[in-house]
């Protein structure tokens, strides 16, 4: 499935919006036209590696998390407000939260 992101945007990171606590975040979408949102690509302060996500030729650059489908969405217009429902888990580093309105909350 083709993935698509902001024009200018590059999973080089940090991520096109800061939600603070060291936490970014760039939205991709499912159509060229960017009208259909996937879901983020995240980056978060993480002791572990990122070849999990299949780019470990970015190695310590690319984003260390991505939402998709399973989760919500609101605010999909203004994506620097985003908020997601449902959490976001590392369940390695145990680095868990939410972004509410753009920005990062943990729990
Ligand atoms: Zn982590």
């Amino acid at each position: 499935m083709s993935e698509y992101l902001d024009n200018g945007a590059s999973l080089a990171g940090p991520g096109l919006f800061d939600a603070g606590h060291g936490v970014s975040y760039t939205p991709y979408y499912l159509d060229e036209e960017r009208t259909r949102l996937g879901g983020l690509y995240m980056w978060h302060p993480c002791p572990l590696t990122r070849e999990r996500l299949g780019i470990d030729d970015m190695a310590g650059v690319g984003p260390n998390a991505k939402t998709g489908q399973a989760w919500g969405y609101e605010n999909v217009g203004d994506p620097a407000h985003i908020t997601l429902i449902g959490s976001v888990l590392d369940p390695d580093c145990g680095w868990h939260g939410f972004i509410r309105n753009g920005r990062w909350e943990p729990c």
